[in-house]
């Protein structure tokens, strides 16, 4: 007798199908992303052939979103959310308003009731984390600022989807007129809360989940890592590791109410708050991509095709306020907080599409009977194709973005005049260092006590202050940039250093200095072999790589004490060395 197996077909059928499409997207040069959706097209119940499981695939989808999550909750540390909330949580909200009220005006055109327009206006204002978190990978934007915002941005989206999503029952109960919040929040019911007690519970039970998260979780996720460390097992400190990132976000989704995705990424931040554990934890996550790809294929699955067809101007309303409306709003928010357009263009394009959350919504609003089908079916359509076409928003980001820069001042430093302008430096035989960092700055004392002239390139407002209360000569922006590049005069320069981190950035300044000045010294920074590689091929003289150095460092302080020819005395060394 052949045995069922839903679950395993549902895994095969996705990954493998996800394959094939993603390959073929990739062969005509569009995203794999796009192939996954496709995918998930043709498994689904609206095109003929094999139909997989939706609800499986829907979960299994949730699976990749808490593991996403909880690689971004890794990177990101609590300074990073703070440093961002003044702009993220001002800038989600109002943009939440915005394309709600977007959404409900549509709504009304089309002769819903409020409640239908309020759930509907929700679901397009919210973005994928999914799609959001990708893009930015892609783009190694993640350790931007303009990274950290979108993320914090993300993550005041999340709440507030917490709140509607406990709202929305209640409400409903009340347009039907009964008043009864047993839907909303039972424990609401029970103690006879109306619309403000839930309100106030779900404050109360996020406040809760946060305080228990900081001060328990922070101490109690590394503690238990630690210990699992100490037993020498890698195969179960990476268990350690996925049990705690699903345990958490499971656990804190029954008992707080608040989405996986949240839990997932607080579980994820009080592991990186310890340095030790989240390179651990980091390398620990292989599953990740494989269920993010999932994700891709049910939202995929949901999609009927022969929606376009029937009714294409309310679709295209829809895809109007989410690609447009939306960025639009969140575009004029950033830049009235004063922030680059670089950085105000990024966060639009990023957050221009809808996801996993405006699924759950859609489906809330359907099963409280105040979203009519058709509701659903727009914020479906809405969703597949603004995903597929949010690549195309950062290609028409990269295009748009060189062209104003070439008429702005550089938006990477609000306070550097227009690029065409940036005087050069009188300075001649000099040394350029870029990037003032924990390398640059050693460079540039050593530069200092020797009397060499010098000339440094820094990005970072903080750290541009300290140059300029030193007294050092500087030029802000990005070295990269052909503009700022130029004006530290690298054909009159004697030497280039290049002490930044990023190895893309440095082949481009490496690139540039080359053509400009074929005697110039070019010392650059790199991490990896390959990134050595890289740097030489385009011109640099000498790449040193900090891993490299700093095992050379441990050798010769190993030489200043080689061990002792008696072997006896060994172990009583080390057991006077190791400190837990
Ligand atoms: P660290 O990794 O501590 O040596 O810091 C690197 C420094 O380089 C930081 O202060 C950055 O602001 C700076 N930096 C990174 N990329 C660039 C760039 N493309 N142009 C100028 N400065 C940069």
């Amino acid at each position: 007798m052949p045995h069922d197996t839903p679950l395993i077909a549902t895994i095969v059928a996705g990954l493998g199908l996800a394959f094939v499409f993603g390959a073929l997207a990739q062969r005509f040069r569009f995203p794999p992303l796009v192939g996954y959706l496709l995918a998930g097209v043709a498994v689904g119940p609206f095109t003929p052939g094999f139909v997989a499981d939706q609800a499986l695939a829907t979960e299994l989808a949730e699976l990749g979103i808490i593991l996403l999550m909880f690689g971004v909750g890794l990177h990101f540390s609590l300074k990073d959310l703070m440093s961002v909330r003044a702009i993220a949580v001002p800038g989600a909200v109002v943009q939440i308003t915005v394309a709600t009220l977007m959404g409900m005006a549509l709504s009304w055109a089309m002769g819903w009731s409020i409640g239908g327009g309020l759930v509907f206006g929700l679901a397009l204002s919210v973005a994928s984390t999914v799609v959001l978190l990708r893009a930015l990978q892609e783009r190694r934007l993640m350790d931007t600022e303009r990274g950290r915002i979108a993320v914090g941005w993300l993550i005041v989206e999340d709440l507030a989807m917490v709140l509607a999503l406990v709202l929305i029952p209640a409400f409903a109960s009340l347009q039907n007129g009964n008043g009864d919040v047993a839907a909303a929040d039972p424990l609401a019911a029970r103690f006879g809360l109306g619309l403000t007690g839930v309100l106030l519970l779900t404050f109360a039970k996020i406040g809760v989940f946060m305080a228990v998260m900081l001060v328990v979780g922070r101490r109690l996720i590394p503690w238990i890592l630690h210990y699992v460390a100490h037993t020498g097992s890698r195969e179960l400190f990476r268990l350690a590791v996925l049990a705690i990132a699903l345990g958490v976000a499971f656990g804190s989704t029954k008992l707080f109410g608040v989405s996986l995705a949240l839990g997932a990424f607080f579980a994820g931040m009080m592991l990186g708050e310890s340095p030790l554990s989240q390179r651990a934890a980091q390398e620990s996550l292989p599953l990740r991509d494989a269920f993010a790809v999932l994700f891709f294929v049910s939202a995929g699955m949901l999609f009927d095709p022969a929606s376009i067809i029937r009714e294409p101007w309310p679709l295209l309303a829809t895809l109007f306020i989410i690609l447009f409306g939306k960025s639009l709003a969140a575009f004029l928010i950033v830049v009235a907080f004063r922030h680059p357009v670089s950085t105000a263009l990024t966060i639009s394009a990023s957050l221009a599409q809808i996801g996993e959350f405006s699924f759950i919504l859609a489906e809330i609003g359907g099963a409280t009977n105040l979203l009519p089908k058709a509701g659903r079916d727009l914020i479906l359509a809405g969703a597949i194709i603004s995903i597929m076409l949010n690549p195309l928003m950062f290609a028409a980001l990269d295009w748009l973005l060189p062209r104003l820069e070439r008429r702005r001042a550089d938006p990477a430093t609000p306070a550097a005049p227009k690029p065409a302008e940036i005087p050069v430096t009188g300075l001649t035989e000099h040394t350029i260092v870029v990037g003032y960092g924990r390398v640059g700055r050693l460079v540039g004392e050593a530069l200092q006590q020797r009397g060499h002239a010098f000339v440094a390139v820094e990005t970072s407002e903080d750290i541009l202050k300290q140059l300029k209360d030193a007294g050092i000569e500087t030029i802000t922006g990005n070295a990269a940039r052909s503009n700022v590049l130029r004006a530290t005069n690298p054909s009159a320069a004697h030497a280039l250093v290049i002490a930044i981190p990023e190895a893309f950035e440095a082949g481009q300044i490496v690139e540039q200095a080359r053509a400009a000045n074929p005697a110039l010294h070019i010392v650059a920074r790199a991490h990896s072999d390959a990134e050595v590689e890289h740097l030489k091929s385009l011109g640099a003289d000498m790449v040193i790589m900090g891993e490299r150095e700093i095992a050379r460092g441990m050798i010769e302080e190993l030489d200043t004490r080689p061990p002792d020819p008696a072997p006896e005395l060994v172990p009583q060394r080390a057991a006077e060395g190791v400190s837990i």
